[in-house]
């Protein structure tokens, strides 16, 4: 999942100067080409691994361990909050997220949603895998998830507001589900008609 610069709870969601050109600050260079190079190794909406179901975990090895930590440094570097294995063309169910620049990066392997609560709220999401693109998506406030870590050692984790929203988006990821099918079918054509603008604009330019 995207990070926004106006809705604390915007998932996933990096390049929000395409979606409010004239808002959003200019990065630093560094920062800038930083994100580029991480972006160049996230899979975009229509890789087939995007939408396919992604087998569990099985061994807990120093491979896993770096693969985890490779993704942790892809998500940050992104300017992402969250990141799925699948959207690095792997498709195994491994996730990562980080709800804020303080907090730890959390690592789920084989992430089971346990229970959800039935109040919803619905909020803004973005996703690396669908750059420029923020649609609004109905989740479960309040969520608990069982999973593994990085060792294999046991994790509940009980979430509320972003970080139960960015946790629900990976899974979402683990199951090849996309944002666009977790929003009104408004908000997809609209999301799908912008992609197809910015497509546009970039064959212009190029
Ligand atoms: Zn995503």
């Amino acid at each position: 999942m995207a990070q926004g610069d106006h809705e604390p709870v915007e998932v996933e969601a990096v390049e929000v100067e395409a979606v409010e050109p004239e808002e959003a600050p200019p990065l630093d260079p560094e920062v800038e080409a930083r994100r580029v190079a991480a972006m160049s190794f996230i899979r975009r909406l229509g890789d087939p691994v995007l939408k396919s179901r992604a087998t569990p975990v099985d061994r807990f090895d120093d491979s896993l361990r770096r693969q985890a930590s490779r993704m942790a440094g892809i998500m940050h570097d992104a300017l992402g909050v969250g990141l799925a294995a699948p959207q690095l063309g792997i498709s195994q169910r491994l996730l990562v997220y980080r709800v804020g620049p303080d907090a730890p990066v959390t690592v789920l392997a084989n992430p089971e949603l346990e229970w959800a609560s039935g109040e919803v709220e619905l909020g803004e999401e973005g996703c690396l895998s669908i750059p420029g693109i923020v649609v609004d998506v109905d989740r479960p406030v309040y969520v608990r998830v069982r999973g593994l870590d990085e060792e294999g050692e046991e994790r509940v984790v009980e979430a509320s507001g972003l970080e139960a929203r960015v946790i629900q988006h990976e899974i979402d990821h683990l199951d090849g589900v996309l944002i666009l099918e977790r929003t009104s079918r408004e908000e997809r054509k609209r999301a799908l008609r912008e992609l197809r603008e910015a497509e546009q604009r970039r064959d212009e330019a190029a």
